[in-house]
């Protein structure tokens, strides 16, 4: 047991409180929406501080927040009065080449992994934005880029390192604590600290990658192309379609910069002639106003959009999952995607078909896995004035699709009042996961997150 006090007795990193220079950035998560006073943020060396943490929160009965990268849109990362156990300095990544293995520490970014699994001309599924946690993405589900050709991230899950609410260390794989193995895998952080996870690589050369920005006009073209592409579209393709303003970038016409349009973000893994071909067929659909299409590495490629979101806007996000992208849900898309009000906002629509379908339903805890597409309605912008007004674009483009989709969005998506959606989040695995939770963590000390409550049945 560690008092409060005596707390930074047991911790080898660093301990900031209240008063301390550094509590003002290190109260804070990426969404500055978020403005929480936690009572003290330790910076895990180790995982015996993380033990020394969990310790600590279960005993004092202090709200315990666990931040990996940091990304949570509702801050699930940071607590009023909260400990905080943040792992962004056990950021270690291990690569094994010839197994095709990663290991990745509790804090690590994707950006981490990346640039260490590309020394050796392997991947793994992650996200969009190299910024975000490994951690957190991955307990969530983990939906990217090479998601159509290897699976969700938590597919790519081997085993993790977890500290559980009892202070204990274990490990879960497909061997050891199967059960707990397989709700980390979509179950997000409900049921321990994780401080490592370990992942399957697969060789990923160079990628053709890009976009092309199409009028709003022919947004309904170009939709109505990708669905039917799509549906058996080769597994190099790992692309989907964006609504975004237009960028400064040289390829935009400069009286179009800051305009709306439908955007085909294109990532492909195979061989590039064949690529070239696969990304005419948008062409084909219809004319892009501008296009930046070329050959990149997969770091090069997860890091495209990082630097339109950087950490310190204010977020407020909405999701569904969508079997068919009807005629009435593209209506939806065109009455509202236009309506995109920043340029770091998007409406992105991610399939996760392809390899995620090879997984059986009831494999990992993921529980959408019938799902076509992911769609995302990520509201993000600088100023906190426009909050109101941007918040409201996101309910009601929400609104309009919620009726052409199936209940419950993807919970690395949702925003803070998205938990009364929480079982139909988690969707077909839910009754399982309570289960398990009122195995691990009874007392629900890991609570603040998508929460399963150890009641829930
Ligand atoms: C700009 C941006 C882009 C994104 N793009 C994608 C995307 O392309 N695909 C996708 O699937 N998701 C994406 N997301 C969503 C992302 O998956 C979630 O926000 C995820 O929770 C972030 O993980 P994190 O570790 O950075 O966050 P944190 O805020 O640190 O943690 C989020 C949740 O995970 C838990 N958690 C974090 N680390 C650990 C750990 N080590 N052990 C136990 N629990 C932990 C926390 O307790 C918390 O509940 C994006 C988010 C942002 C802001």
């Amino acid at each position: 047991m560690t008092s409060m006090t005596s707390l930074p007795d047991h911790i080898t990193g660093q301990v900031v409180t209240p008063g301390d220079p550094g509590y003002e950035d290190a109260r804070r998560v990426y969404n500055f929406m978020i403005d929480r006073h936690p009572a003290v943020i330790v910076r895990c060396a180790d995982t015996r501080d993380v033990r020394a943490v969990v310790d600590h929160a279960r005993d004092s009965g202090r709200d315990l927040a666990v931040r990996g990268g940091g990304h949570s849109v509702p801050g699930f990362g940071t607590g009023d009065g909260a400990i905080v156990a943040d792992l962004s300095a056990m950021n270690q990544v291990l690569v094994d080449p010839e197994r095709r293995t990663a290991r990745a520490g509790g804090g690590a970014t994707w950006a981490m992994v990346n640039d260490a699994t590309a020394a050796h001309g392997l991947a793994t599924t992650g996200g969009i934005v190299s910024t975000t946690g490994v951690a957190g993405l991955t307990l969530g589900g983990g939906i990217g880029y090479l998601a159509r050709a290897h699976g969700l991230s938590c597919d790519n899950l081997l085993s993790a390192e977890v500290v559980l609410a009892d202070g204990s260390i274990t490990t879960a794989s497909g061997t050891e604590h199967p059960d707990l193995f397989w709700a980390l895998r979509g179950g997000g952080g409900n049921f321990g600290v994780v401080t490592e996870l370990e992942f399957r690589l697969h060789p990923v050369g160079e990628i053709l990658a890009g976009f092309m920005a199409f009028e709003c006009e022919d947004a309904a073209d170009v939709l109505r192309y990708f669905r039917g592409f799509i549906a058996d579209a080769p597994r190099e393709y790992g692309g989907f379609p964006s609504w975004h303003l237009a960028p400064p970038l040289p390829v935009v016409p400069e009286n179009r910069v800051g305009q709306p349009f439908l955007t085909m973000i294109s990532c492909w893994t195979g061989d590039h002639d064949e690529g070239a071909q696969v990304l005419q067929g948008f062409r084909d659909a219809a004319q892009p106003v501008a296009e930046l299409i070329g050959p990149m590495p997969y770091p090069a490629v997860n890091a495209m959009f990082d630097d339109m979101v950087p950490r310190g806007l204010q977020h407020y996000w909405k999701a569904v999952f969508v079997k068919d992208l009807t005629d009435e849900a593209i209506a939806a898309h065109l009455e509202h995607g236009p309506g995109v009000p920043t340029l770091s906002s998007a409406v992105d629509i991610y399939p996760i078909n392809g390899a995620c379908h090879d997984v059986a339903a009831d494999a990992t805890a993921f529980g959408h896995r019938d799902a076509t597409y992911a769609c995302v309605i990520a509201g993000m912008w600088p100023d906190p004035a426009d909050n109101t007004a941007n918040i409201q674009w996101v309910r009601d483009y929400y609104a309009a699709l919620a009726p052409h989709s199936d209940p419950g969005g993807y919970v690395n998506f949702a925003s803070e009042d998205d938990q009364p959606h929480v079982r139909d989040n988690y969707g077909a695995g839910y009754g399982r996961l309570a289960q398990i939770k009122r195995h691990y963590d009874p007392a629900n000390l890991f609570h603040l997150n998508q929460n399963i409550t150890p009641a829930a049945g």
